[in-house]
């Protein structure tokens, strides 16, 4: 959030949960996280989360993610492994 200088008096007091769906959602499906179907949350190198789903199907067949905000190309993502 950046606002012009002297204007603090005028910061919002109701807080858009909006502002912050891109903490929940994936930046490429815009689903909500879930622990279900795999759809977990993922941090990208760039900061943006992506859900299991999109990162685990790549781009195309690939097995390269491009983030949808920076175009950043992740590829061989740190994933969680899952033992047993
Ligand atoms: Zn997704
Ligand atoms: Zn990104």
């Amino acid at each position: 959030m950046v606002g012009p200088p002297g204007a603090s008096h005028l910061e919002h007091t109701i807080e858009d949960p909006w502002d912050r769906a891109e903490e929940y959602t994936c930046v490429k499906c815009k689903e909500l996280f879930s622990s279900i179907k795999d759809r977990v949350p993922y941090m990208l190198p760039c900061q943006h989360n992506a859900c299991g789903i999109c990162i685990l199907k790549g781009e195309d067949g690939r097995k390269e993610f491009a983030c949808p905000i920076d175009f950043s190309i992740i590829d061989g993502i740190h994933m969680a492994e899952r033992n047993g």
